[in-house]
Parts: C-alpha cells; sequence; structure tokens
C-alpha cells in the first residue's frame, strides 16, 4: 500500500508520515530530506541542489525522479511520499513507476493550514542536527531538551526564513496544487484538516486511508 501526503509547506507531512511510518509498517519517504542527505554528502550535485533549495525552488523533475527511482525500487514494503510528487510531471512519473514495479498508490491525502498558520508555524519551526547527522523536528515527540541531551545542535532550516517562505508558498500554489486536481480526477484524493491537535490529525489521518 502506497501513499501519498500532500500539504503546504508547515502543514505537518513529515511529523505525521513518521508516525504513520510507525503505526502502519510503512517507509517513510520524504524527498526534502533524500535532496538535504545529499547535499550533506558535499557531492557536487549536492551543491547544485542546496543552490536551488535555499532559495525555495523545486529541483527539476527529471533529478527528482532520477534520485527517488533507486530508492523505490529498492524498498519492499509500502511507501509514505511526503514532499513527491510536487508538479503534475512527478504524478505522472509517480504512476508510470508504480505500474513499472507493480506497486499501487492507495491514496493521495492532503493536510489543509490556513495560510496565516503555515507562516505562523514556519517562522517557529526549529531542526536538531544529531552527532550521527539525523535530523529531527523538534515538537512534542522530539523536544529541545532531547536534543541537547543526545549531544545534537538546534538550527532553523535556511528556507524557513519569511521571504523564503512566502516564495515557497507562491511556488506550492503555481505548482502543487493542480496535483490536488490530478488525484481528484482518479478517485485517489482526500484531505484533513492540519489545523487541529497532531494526534487529531494523526486519528483524521488513518481514518481516511482506512476507508
Ligand atoms: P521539504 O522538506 O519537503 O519542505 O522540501 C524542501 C525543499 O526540497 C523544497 O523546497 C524543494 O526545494 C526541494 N524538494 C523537495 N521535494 C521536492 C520535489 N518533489 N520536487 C522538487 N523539489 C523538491
Amino acid at each position: 500500500m502506497d501513499i501519498v501526503l500532500m500539504g503546504a509547506p508547515g502543514a505537518g507531512k513529515g511529523t505525521q508520515a513518521a508516525k504513520l511510518e510507525k503505526e502502519l509498517g510503512l517507509k517513510h519517504i520524504s524527498t526534502g530530506d533524500v535532496l538535504r542527505d545529499e547535499i550533506a554528502s558535499g557531492s557536487e550535485l549536492g551543491k547544485r541542489i542546496a543552490a536551488v533549495i535555499n532559495n525555495g525552488d523545486l529541483v527539476s523533475d527529471e533529478l527528482m525522479l532520477s534520485v527517488l527511482k533507486n530508492i523505490v525500487a529498492g524498498t519492499k514494503e509500502g511507501i509514505i511520499f511526503d514532499g513527491f510528487p510536487r508538479t503534475i510531471t512527478q504524478a505522472k512519473m509517480l504512476d508510470a513507476m508504480l505500474v513499472q514495479l507493480g506497486r499501487k498508490l492507495r491514496k493521495a491525502v492532503a493536510i489543509e493550514l490556513p495560510e496565516e498558520v503555515v507562516v505562523e508555524r514556519l517562522g517557529e519551526r526549529k531542526q536538531c542536527k544529531l552527532p550521527d547527522g539525523e535530523i529531527r523536528q523538534i515538537g512534542p515527540d522530539f523536544s529541545q531538551e532531547d536534543c541537547q541531551k543526545q549531544g545534537g545542535k538546534i538550527f532553523m532550516r535556511p528556507d524557513d526564513t519569511p521571504e523564503h517562505v512566502r516564495h515557497r508558498l507562491a511556488v506550492y500554489h503555481q505548482q502543487t496544487e493542480p496535483v490536488i486536481q490530478f488525484y481528484r480526477q482518479n478517485g485517489l484524493y482526500a484531505k484533513v484538516d492540519g489545523n487541529q491537535d497532531p494526534q487529531q490529525v494523526f486519528e483524521s489521518l488513518l481514518a481516511v486511508i482506512k476507508q
């Protein structure tokens, strides 16, 4: 069972995908994390990716697919795609890739959140970089104290500044919102209210996924 988790930046996709991964025994694949790992590796490709991400733009569909393909092909469990697809072209590429690999998309679920809440949340969002390189989001499941206790460093994402957030939201409206229509047309679309307690969002997600 594969699931696409959609929503504007800051809607809580990462947090919820991690919870769904545990609950449903799925594999959480965040394309943002995949790209940040490539940057952390210090490769030439990583340097090109950093320039795009730090500006709040999307990396090209071709690059995204080439990075993702091997990961999906090497995954036996069902997948929660977090942050992918972000364009109609990617949605079509995903369809073709899943057919090729004999996999099936069960639902594309969007976490909906008013824009002013998104801007506020991202302005306050903090991450923790652990000594082994793992990045955890600071939140109800992992506090700043947890981070410090484990020897981690607290930081803010360079693309979470107000200026970059505005740009990312514009990119989201222009390029990613049409993907919702794509999934509506093929009957896989569902949405949940993201402006509730994280546990309630989680339960709403479970309910629509199991429908
Ligand atoms: P995220 O962690 O999902 O907010 O993604 C961070 C950044 O990674 C985005 O602002 C994009 O620059 C890039 N990115 C992540 N996923 C994709 C994707 N599916 N297509 C293109 N760029 C992406």
